[in-house]
């Protein structure tokens, strides 16, 4: 195994039980990429990394501890400890669907896993992970040979590891159930893993706030939030997004099980004269994409919160809900809640906190690791 250097002054955050070593603290100029021992400048051992001299996150720590048993013995004794904790949690696997595997969370780095109903989705984010496919493979085989298994690595993720992405996920579905809607996913023509999961409790509770209400679904995906509100009593819902793709996925849903959707495909900061004339809605649910890739990008992304809140706001009916999320780990409950506050303010109404929410369990992160804890959802009320 390679040795890695690293700038003892430059690895605080590593020292602090985050497990990722940014470009700045690695002093080797020559090593491969591969699995490697990082130690300091002054010969302290710091853990075992996969390591991509081309990834802007150089090095990511897979143990802190001296030994490496070898790939496939910490694979599956990770893999094993990430599955049990889930049925600890009271997750099923086969029916339903959840996150089997969180990354770092899991304390595997550069590796999730999903699970619908009898199909694991495998996505990777790093090189190193992608290297251990086979190993993957020869576990899934081994310990779960019922279930489909599908690989993925997402161009994005890809085009930072500096290597070819899989080939897209072609011609397979699944079907699985959550808040009493039966869902079909066509990974052909899907996003991430096929779902957003880290919104299920989300949809739980607008399933049981959202009775009788007229539900207006921005940025919507597959219509999850409009499915679940609809099937639990919810008066109409209108779901929007600029994924044709996706509203065409809503939309079978819908019929699936019974649903009448309303769908409207806009790109969602230009639909609010539309969405005024189907307004006042009730329930407004406000989940755009990551806005703030990075810290960057939050000023920018601040100012199209603002826009989205203020509109919202306008179309939102007395004693009606909103929910806000943020999938950027740059902006946080706090930042929803100022904007909110703000805009509120503007407009002269009353909005109370009725609840804030984060990922659900099967979204882990470690407690030193914030750059883990990315989603922040807040439900406020019109009084
Ligand atoms: N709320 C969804 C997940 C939303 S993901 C769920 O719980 O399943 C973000 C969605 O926003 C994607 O479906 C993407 O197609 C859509 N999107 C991105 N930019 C958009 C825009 N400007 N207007 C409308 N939709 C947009």
């Amino acid at each position: 195994m390679n040795t890695l250097k690293v700038q003892r002054r430059k690895i605080a955050n590593v020292y602090n039980g985050e497990p990722w070593v940014y470009p700045n603290a690695v002093l080797s100029t020559d090593v491969e990429a591969g699995l490697v021992r990082v130690v300091t400048n002054d010969d302290d051992f710091v853990g075992i990394a996969d390591y991509n001299p081309d990834a802007p996150i150089r090095a990511r720590i897979l143990s802190f501890e001296d030994s490496w048993q070898g790939d496939h013995a910490w694979l599956e004794q990770h893999l094993v400890a990430a599955i049990e904790r889930r049925l600890r949690l009271g997750y099923s696997l086969q029916a339903g669907a959840c996150r089997l595997v969180n990354g770092e969370g899991d304390g595997m780095p550069g590796l999730v896993v999903d699970c619908y109903g009898t199909t694991l989705v495998i996505d990777f984010y790093t090189k190193g992970m992608l290297e251990r496919k086979h190993h993957l493979e020869l576990f899934f085989n081994d310990k779960l040979s019922d279930m489909n298994v599908i690989y993925r690595m997402g161009e994005d993720a890809a085009k930072r590891e500096n290597i070819a992405p899989l080939p897209p996920i072609s011609d397979s579905n699944v079907t699985f159930c959550e808040q009493a809607v039966r869902f079909e996913i066509d990974f052909s023509a899907s996003q991430k893993t096929g779902f957003y999961l880290d919104q299920r409790e989300n949809r739980r509770l607008l399933a049981m706030y959202g009775r009788g209400r007229k539900v207006l679904d921005l940025f919507s995906y597959h219509g999850g939030f409009s499915l679940a509100a609809l099937a639990n009593g919810a008066e109409s819902a209108l779901a929007v997004d600029s994924s044709n793709q996706a509203l065409e996925a809503a939309s079978r849903n819908a019929v699936a099980n019974g649903l009448q959707l309303d769908v409207l495909p806009a790109d969602v900061f230009d639909a609010f004269d539309t969405i005024k004339s189907e307004g006042p809605f009730d329930f407004i649910v406000c989940d755009p994409p990551k806005l703030a890739p990075s810290k960057r990008d939050r000023n920018k992304a601040l100012g199209a919160y603002r826009y989205l809140v203020d509109k919202c706001l306008q179309n939102l009916a007395p004693k009606g809900i909103m929910l806000l999320a943020s999938c950027s780990q740059a902006i946080d409950h706090e930042d929803l809640r100022k904007l909110l506050t703000q805009q509120a303010k503007k407009q002269r109404l009353t909005l109370d906190v009725i609840a804030q929410t984060s990922q659900p369990a099967d979204h882990p992160w470690p407690v030193s690791f914030t750059v883990g804890r990315y989603l922040s959802a807040i439900f406020v009320e019109r009084r």
